[in-house]
């Protein structure tokens, strides 16, 4: 039997196709590789920078579906499905909207693959496969029969990636911020992995620079303590993601540090304790200081932090949205992302904008034919979807600009901690910067 597993990409530019090169390896795939029994043969094919051979001879297609790879992931799936290729979709926005995935899919897979993923190969492999597959999320945590999975990354080689590895110490979050399709998907609930495994995944692969694609890696903090104790010794380097509420540990920080972490990806979303509120951000609001003492802290701890904002709350104006990347600038965070208030499906954000008639794109934002990558979704409530597009474009260029990245790179005291990190700034960086250009308008879907 031949297994051939597939990453779809989002799109394509206007007038040319787009090649990811900020592309990372696809875990989830690497993981499904690795619950696959040895006699399978299997096959990995990532769309986002390689053409998907249709006519290759393969038993099964098994596609991941993220919300905004929806369309994309459509047209591979009736491609194979047109050839009678039979085809099996899963992923998150399989479990947040199956009616829709299994339109276009022999088979749906909802939940995580662990506990259920070996089933559906055998029943594949004797022409029996079922219509769905439900399984649960979190239990089954990169556990399979008992056994510790290590993603098999064998089937990413050749492909350029970029030179970082990822892993996973937990899933989902124990937070429940309005917009967040994780929380939906995991139910509030943090899943950890057994922490000798982490370490033996560690030390089956030869990079010592590792990127824990975590939700909210502090979810639970005495977990990451007993993490930061089992990594220091292995001289690793480390980013992740983390809610801000860790910055008031600061024995967790100095563990953090001490343990090779560089920095993470940090959900600050607004600098008005209003739109924090609404959006139920949780981590972000106790003893609120507007992040004075939370940045104190990641600085007193040489963290880079990667700072997240969202930007259209029913608060948000055009000023305030210029605040926002002025305090970026000022606090010279090394990466920022600012990204516009998306209603996932299935979220809190989504019911309550559809409820209040404001969301745009025939409430489908993911799939409509005139939808462009970072474009606003629905109607915000101080200012036009278009101002928002365009203020939320204006702040990406201002901030990945080239006096803006020379003034971060001056923040010596960050910068300069060592060659390594000085080389990772500049090349992620200087990717950043293209990628947000690049990306800028992108249509959905090759068709
Ligand atoms: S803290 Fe992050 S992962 Fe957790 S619910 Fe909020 S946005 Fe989602």
């Amino acid at each position: 039997m031949k297994l051939t597993l597939i990453k779809p990409t989002i799109g394509r530019m206007e007038h040319s196709l787009y090649i990811d090169e900020g592309r990372m390896e696809p875990l989830m795939l690497g993981i499904l590789a690795a619950l696959t029994p040895d006699d399978v043969e299997v096959i990995m094919y990532d769309d986002r920078m390689e053409k998907i051979p249709f006519d290759e001879p393969t038993d099964l297609v098994a596609i991941t579906v993220e919300t905004y790879t929806a369309r994309r992931a459509y047209e591979i799936a009736d491609e194979y499905r047109s050839r009678g290729v039979k085809v099996v979709m899963g992923g998150i926005h399989a479990s947040l909207l199956p009616e829709e995935v299994i339109q276009h899919a022999d088979s749906l897979f909802t939940g995580d693959a662990e506990t259920l993923w070996h089933e559906l190969i055998n029943d594949a492999r004797h022409h029996r496969l079922k219509v769905r597959y439900d399984a649960p999320v979190g239990t089954g945590q990169i556990t399979h029969c008992g056994l510790s999975v290590i993603p098999r990354r064998d089937i990413f080689r050749g492909k350029d990636y970029l030179p970082i590895s990822l892993m996973q110490f937990s899933r989902g979050c124990r937070f429940a911020c309005q917009f967040c399709a994780v929380s939906q998907y995991f139910g509030r609930k943090h899943y950890l992995r057994k922490i000798d495994d982490v370490v033996r995944e560690i030390e089956q692969q030869e990079r010592k620079f590792i990127f824990f694609v975590d939700d909210n890696i502090a979810s639970d903090q005495p977990a990451l303590i007993e993490l930061c104790h089992a990594l220091t010794p292995l001289k690793v380097n480390w980013i992740s993601q983390a809610s801000l509420d860790v910055t008031k540990n600061h024995q967790l920080m100095s563990l953090m540090q001490k343990s090779g972490c560089w920095g993470n990806v940090m959900g600050f979303e607004s600098i008005n304790p209003l739109s924090l509120k609404d959006a139920r951000k949780s981590p972000n609001m106790r003893n609120f200081s507007h992040y004075i003492d939370e940045i104190a802290v990641l600085r007193d701890h040489g963290m880079q932090t990667w700072a997240a904002f969202t930007l259209g709350y029913d608060h948000d104006t055009l000023e305030s949205i210029e605040q926002t990347v002025e305090f970026a600038l000022k606090n010279r965070f090394a990466f920022a992302a600012y990204n516009i208030l998306m209603p996932y499906p299935n979220t809190p954000l989504y019911t309550q904008l559809q409820q209040q008639g404001r969301l745009l794109y025939d409430q489908k934002w993911w799939l409509h034919p005139e939808y462009r990558f970072n474009q606003a979704a629905f109607n915000p409530k101080l200012m036009t979807a278009e101002q928002l597009t365009e203020a939320c474009h204006q702040v990406r260029s201002q901030f990945n600009s080239l006096p803006s990245i020379i003034r971060r790179f001056s923040d010596i005291r960050m910068t300069l901690q060592s060659l390594s990190r000085m080389a990772s700034f500049w090349r992620y960086t200087l990717l950043f910067r293209k990628e947000v250009h690049k990306k800028h308008q992108m249509r959905f879907g090759l068709k």
